[in-house]
């Protein structure tokens, strides 16, 4: 036993491999179904033991798969093979054995990367640090208007694994991929691949700057057509000039300026390719106006431009671009509208979690009464208070780390006017609107753009933006 470790060749005989699972969850449960399918001997292990770890734990016995709930450190004698849920952290000590032991840890992209079939669909990837669903989603869009058979999979609530092992066709996958699950996926090749924007989260997982930079760049590695890089954002282009791809795969940048020979950009309102078109030195091609995009801010314009670029490297043709870009509506609490009220826009962006986001979202709008706050996770808020001071009427703060924004408004925008609501209760976001109606004059756009994580005050950001939607509506009653 241990002996015969689990190599990189593609397809695997699984026939009474032993392998150890961590973590029950979205991802494990599926993974220890298709191995245990395979005829591998499947254990699984998970930190905690819950009354729904226990009634998992109890369907997957019940197939014949070991579970071992409450110790998740320990490797199970005889591993071949470790598959671990995207999110276990490397440093965990069932790593540390594992490769003490020599043995290969794959994540559930890996996985369903080794397990897909022959003819599998290829795939185009997405990370970033922001963005990433809704481009992905625009490639989706955008490859369905084409006539192809895909889906928006990955970090987006549709596990790749059930994709690649589905009895769905597929022409082409537009896959939505996180650090964590780039960090596990060593052998991942994809047909094309782009990276967003590179701004620091999640350090504390990656370990370092350079760490979780390394882990997106990973998505790079092996492409065949295109790399698709940001021109605003140099760390992507670095990360493309690190990557080993194959011969005669491309970088290709994509910018909201004009754009040069082989990028994507913006030429007086109209979104233009100069890479996937002949003689790229001389010509153009049109592909949208910014005005099919929504909404058209410019960061999602940008988000836009990484998903046409992926869509015409895979040899979508212009008309297709601009019909998936125009069906393609974003999720909830994304730079959505909400209302009108007294001539004032009010704006949910909920999902804009950390500054990065927040940052862009400012950006978005001239004169803004903004209302931030909540859960810092680390941040600091020097630089996103900095470049938006001038666009700010006013701002509400709510949540528990809104001290942080304070200090940051009394640095660098001390004529702002304030209002910080002293609240963490879930009806402080009904007196924060109520506020920020206040300080907002005709033409603003109040913005919900927290740069905070939601769980000190609501369960999630979608319910943050649901009261945020509901104070709106009170207001206008
Ligand atoms: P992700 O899947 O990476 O979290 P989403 O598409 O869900 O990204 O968008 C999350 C938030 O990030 C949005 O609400 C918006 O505020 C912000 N955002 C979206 N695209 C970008 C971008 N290209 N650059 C910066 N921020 C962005």
């Amino acid at each position: 036993m241990g002996s015969r470790k689990v190599t990189s060749s593609e397809h695997l005989d699984w026939q009474g491999k032993h392998v150890t699972v961590a973590g029950l969850g979205v991802s494990g449960i599926p993974a220890a179904r298709a191995l245990h399918a395979r005829g591998a001997h499947v254990t699984v292990v998970n930190d905690g033991d819950d009354a729904r770890a226990r009634e998992q734990a109890a369907e997957l016995e019940a197939l014949g798969i070991t579970v071992r709930l409450g110790d998740g450190a320990t490797l199970p004698e005889g591993t071949e093979l470790v598959v671990t849920a995207p999110g276990w952290k490397p440093d965990k000590p069932l790593f540390a054995a594992a490769r003490e032991a020599g043995l290969e840890i794959w994540g559930d992209v890996e996985l369903a990367w080794r397990l897909r079939g022959p003819d599998a669909a290829p795939w185009l990837a997405i990370t970033g640090t922001n963005g990433k669903t809704t481009t992905t989603q625009m490639l989706a869009s955008i490859l369905k208007a084409a006539g192809l058979r895909t889906a928006a999979v990955g970090n987006i609530g549709v596990s790749l694994l059930d994709a690649v092992l589905g009895d769905e066709q597929y022409d082409v996958l537009a896959v939505e991929l996180s650090s964590y699950q780039l960090h596990w996926a060593p052998s991942l090749r994809a047909h094309s691949a782009a990276v967003l924007n590179l701004a620091p989260d999640h350090l504390d997982w990656h370990g370092s700057m350079e760490a979780y930079a390394a882990d997106k760049g990973r998505i790079y590695e092996g492409n065949r057509v295109a790399c698709v890089y940001n021109v605003a954002d140099k760390a992507t282009e670095d990360l493309v000039r690190e990557a080993d791809v194959e011969e005669g795969c491309r970088a290709i940048g994509f910018t909201l300026g004009t754009p040069g020979p082989s990028q994507l950009g913006v030429v007086e309102g109209i979104l233009v390719d100069r890479a996937f078109v002949e003689d790229r030195h001389k010509n153009a091609q049109e592909l949208a106006e910014v005005s099919d995009v929504d909404p058209p801010a410019p960061h999602n314009i940008a988000n836009a431009l990484a998903a046409a670029a992926l869509a015409r490297a895979f040899g979508v043709p212009a008309r297709a671009v601009r019909d998936g870009l125009r069906d393609f509506t974003p999720d909830a609490h994304r730079i959505s509208h909400v209302a009108d009220v007294d001539a004032v826009a009010y704006v949910d962006d909920s999902k804009a979690t950390n500054t990065h986001a927040a940052q862009a979202s400012l950006a978005a709008y001239e004169s803004i009464v903004w209302i931030a706050g909540g859960l810092a996770k680390g941040a600091t808020f020097d630089e996103l208070v900095a470049k938006s001071a001038k666009r700010l009427r006013g701002v509400v703060l709510i949540g528990q780390d809104r001290a942080l924004i304070r200090e940051a408004l009394a640095r660098h925008a001390p004529e702002v006017p304030v209002v910080d609501l002293d609240r963490t209760d879930t009806g402080a976001m009904l007196a924060a609107v109520q506020e920020a109606s206040r300080l907002a004059v005709a033409g603003d756009t109040v913005l919900l753009a927290p740069a905070c994580a939601s769980m000190d005050m609501f369960a999630n950001y979608n319910k943050r933006g649901d009261a945020f939607a509901e104070a709106v509506r009170e207001l206008g009653s």
